[in-house]
């Protein structure tokens, strides 16, 4: 193992899209920076997502501004592989200095002097300014509810990648974002019975009246939301771009043989039970679909647009026998149920970062990535600044705003006082005098 020890000015952590858009800005505007990432660039889309992944945004959306995707449509979903290469090339066209392979193990403020002393698997660093791009989703989370249960195949919706994969029998899948869906979508199509556990969420259409709903979400102003709505705080959002995308529709899955339950509850000898929330849950995610037809037709209105009128858009699929009589216990064994998916979303994990940018609930305290540490910055995170800040398209726009903020701040630090500028001045000519230039 090679011992090094560097200077850098700024330390960007994690190559994943946010590491490389903080590169790009830094660079752009001459900042000295390094970016380390313990494996490779974009490593979440290569082997952190099901095989069958494509993006939930279309390729002329879910991208940087300043590369389109090669060979793709403008109105198609990239899959995994086509988005992981993107920024790979994308690091090589701005020539990011990237290096991959190195991990981050602590990094601590300094006593007594500025910066901060960064240990690597490949050696020390020192950085005046240390960027975290680590990612909203690293950790998988399962709730403390999940049964101790022998013979039942039990994984995270990070470890599932196909059908294949999955024992004989049916499955239950807990949690119906855009994962759990498009998963529960995938495994009946591929024939086995399916149980999707259903709790509060949003389902924007795929598209409407000509638009995708990532078009609509960007005029109506919704991308730049700035905060959760109060009471939405644990809504999760349910899109799919998989077979050229399509609206989610609970019922339509119902129909086509989902066996559709509320928010799991809890279970006890081998009995899974669910709330009796299921017909508000989904009737609250309608509401959601129309409000956005709603504000769609009004803003096309407003602006006089010559889009198409799609009053089938507005027509619900009756309701299917599991929303109307609910399951609200189910014996696993009896049903055949040989495999738990739990699509129950992720946590971070900053225990590497000894510095005093934290809330009490270990969670970052920042404003728009500027932590309460001078010097340790965040991006990348789900509503760092606004409703896009996770994503692909608006992760980019925060890392701009970070990369000028570490510009601005210099000016504090490079100023001297007349004695300190005179005394500095009287250096230089010293210098001069000996002949050292
Ligand atoms: C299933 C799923 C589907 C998604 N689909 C879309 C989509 O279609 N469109 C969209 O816009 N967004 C999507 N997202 C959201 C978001 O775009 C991705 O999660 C994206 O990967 C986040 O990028 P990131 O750079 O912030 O984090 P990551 O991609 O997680 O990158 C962080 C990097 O940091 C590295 N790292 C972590 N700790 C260290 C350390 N200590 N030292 C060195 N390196 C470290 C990791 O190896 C990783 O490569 C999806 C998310 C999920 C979970």
């Amino acid at each position: 193992m090679t011992v090094e020890k560097t200077r850098i000015d700024t330390l960007v952590v994690g190559a994943g899209q946010a590491g490389v858009a903080m590169s790009e800005h830094l660079g752009r505007l001459g900042v000295q920076h390094l970016v380390l990432e313990r494996n490779r660039i974009a490593e979440a889309w290569r082997t952190g997502r099901w095989d069958s992944l494509v993006a939930n945004g279309p390729a002329w959306h879910d991208r940087f501004p300043g590369l389109e995707f090669e060979g793709l449509d403008a109105d198609a979903f990239a899959g995994k592989d086509q988005v992981a290469a993107y920024f790979e090339t994308y690091a090589k066209k701005i020539d990011a200095p990237i290096r991959t392979g190195v991990e981050v193990l602590k990094v601590e403020r300094n006593e007594g002097r500025s910066g901060f002393t960064v240990q690597t698997s490949m050696g020390l660093i020192e950085a005046n300014q240390v960027v975290v791009a680590t990612g909203p989703f690293q950790r998988p989370v399962i709730p403390p509810i999940a049964p101790q249960l022998p013979g039942i195949t039990q994984l995270h919706s990070a470890d599932y990648h196909n059908p294949r994969q999955l024992p004989e029998g049916a499955v239950l899948v807990v949690g119906a974002g855009s994962s759990g869906v498009q998963i529960a979508d995938e495994l009946q199509r591929a024939g086995k019975q399916v149980y999707l556990s259903v709790g509060a969420h949003d389902r924007p259409p795929r598209a409407y009246r000509n638009r995708d709903f990532c078009w609509w979400l960007g005029v109506l102003g919704l991308w730049d939301a700035e905060g959760v709505q109060p009471g939405k705080e644990h809504v999760t959002i349910a899109v799919s771009g998989a077979r050229g995308g399509h609206t989610v529709d609970f019922r339509k899955l119902a129909h086509q043989g989902i066996t559709l339950v509320g928010l799991t509850r809890a279970f006890d000898q081998g009995v899974v039970s669910f709330e009796a929330n299921l017909a508000e849950n989904i009737a609250r995610g309608d509401e959601n679909y129309l409000a956005l037809l709603d504000a769609a037709d009004d803003y096309i209105a407003r602006n006089g647009l010559d889009l198409p009128e799609e009053p089938e858009a507005r027509h619900m699929l009756p309701d299917p026998q599991c929303l109307t009589q609910p399951i609200l216990e189910l014996d696993l064994a009896k049903a055949g149920v040989t495999s738990i998916i739990w699509a129950t979303g992720y946590s971070t994990d900053y225990s590497w970062l000894k510095v005093d940018a934290f809330k009490p609930d270990g969670k970052p305290q920042h404003q728009r990535g500027v932590s309460r540490e001078p010097g340790i910055y965040f991006v990348g995170l789900p509503w760092l600044s606004r409703r896009g800040s996770a994503f692909i398209w608006g992760v980019w726009h925060d890392a701009r705003h970070i990369a000028e903020h570490i510009v601005k701040q210099r000016t504090y630090f490079d100023y001297r006082d007349a004695a300190q500028r005179e005394a500095a001045a009287h250096c230089d000519s010293n210098v001069q005098k000996l002949g050292v230039r």
